[in-house]
């Protein structure tokens, strides 16, 4: 049994920077037509000139001409009505991170409802900007998500022109509010769609499942997957494939985030036909995002085939998610 997938988009990577920039930016480049690149480097990328050289640095990663990195400008309080006319050309998304809240996000924002950043999507609204929010409060870890609902919500009835996404969603909560407003977007995990807190702590911790948002509850994870396997149009495949070193992840202090990129369409192929929902896994992980984005993507047909696959126990120094289980898809061919 053979299923293809065309031109497939990853609508939220990290790719890093040096090194591991090096290591992982091939892993999704071959499988992917394109992918939406988080800006959340040290120091992030804040204007135009950080974009183009951040993307020819991924360029030279992947030596591939079949692969758009889709880049991102990192929101600031500084975005000025000419900033966001110079970038408007080379951003898919402006993504905007709460101060502190995750990975190299210390310089985010504070006051997310502020005069100032209310300006900045008027801007971004006349401008046909789209703004990618990570939308998660400072409160207790299970509410962070929910809590911060409200601010989506000011945000899209404000601006009712302005494309918002809701990145790498975990509940049902974000789901309903997602529904509320035209103009609400999100992009759904591979592991959100899998997992729940019980893989991460109900028994032995699992540094490789320790991701931010945290994964919650079985109602959240089923509803996800749902909204995954009807293909809802209001939402993309976006991993949040984030590589650390193994050594940062199997320690005290475990890093968050977990590696998917090299596995992705396996698993979801997986998924999907365990579901009985095949016919809809095109449209979740590529046709959506091209109707959302307004992409004109590369040519790319992955064909994968019912063939066990087992997953690497490690690539260079990134242990993947499912490191050494045997997935009932593989990938037969690129073109
Ligand atoms: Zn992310």
């Amino acid at each position: 049994m053979e299923f293809q997938i065309h031109n497939p988009l990853d609508m939220h990577i990290h790719f890093r920077d040096g090194d591991m920039r090096d290591l992982v930016a091939p892993l999704t480049s071959e499988t992917f037509s394109g992918a939406l690149v988080m800006p959340n480097l040290v120091p992030p990328v804040m204007n135009l000139e950080d974009l183009k050289a951040y993307k020819s640095r991924i360029e030279q990663s992947v030596w591939s001409d079949n692969f758009t990195p889709y880049m991102t400008v990192f929101f600031h309080e500084w975005l000025t009505r000419n900033a966001l006319e110079e970038i408007k050309d080379y951003v898919t998304t402006i993504k905007l991170y709460p101060a502190g809240i995750t990975t190299n996000s210390e310089g985010g924002i504070t006051s997310i409802l502020s005069d100032t950043n209310k300006r900045i999507f008027g801007d971004m609204q006349d401008l046909w900007m789209i703004l990618s929010i990570h939308g998660e409060t400072g409160d207790f870890v299970m509410d962070r998500e929910a809590n911060f609902m409200p601010n989506y919500l000011e945000i899209a009835r404000e601006f009712p022109n302005l494309k918002i996404i809701m990145e790498h969603i975990t509940t049902k909560v974000a789901l309903e509010t997602m529904e509320m407003y035209p103009n609400l977007h999100a992009t759904i995990t591979l592991q959100h769609l899998e997992i729940t807190l019980d893989d991460v702590a109900g028994g032995a911790l699992q540094p490789h499942l320790f991701c931010k948002p945290i994964a919650k509850r079985y109602e959240d994870r089923d509803a996800l997957l749902a909204a995954a396997l009807s293909a809802h149009p209001k939402i993309s495949f976006g991993s949040d494939s984030a590589p650390h070193p193994q050594s940062a992840k199997e320690c005290c202090g475990c890093a968050a985030w977990v590696f998917t990129s090299p596995i992705a369409l396996q698993v979801l192929t997986q998924l999907f036909e365990e579901n009985g929902k095949l016919e809809n896994l095109q449209k979740f992980v590529s046709d959506n995002a091209v109707n959302i984005y307004g992409l004109t993507p590369n040519t790319k047909t992955v064909t994968l085939e019912k063939q066990d696959f087992t997953v690497p126990e490690i690539y260079g120094n990134v242990v993947p998610y499912k490191a050494g289980e045997t997935l009932a898809w593989s990938i037969k061919s690129i073109s």
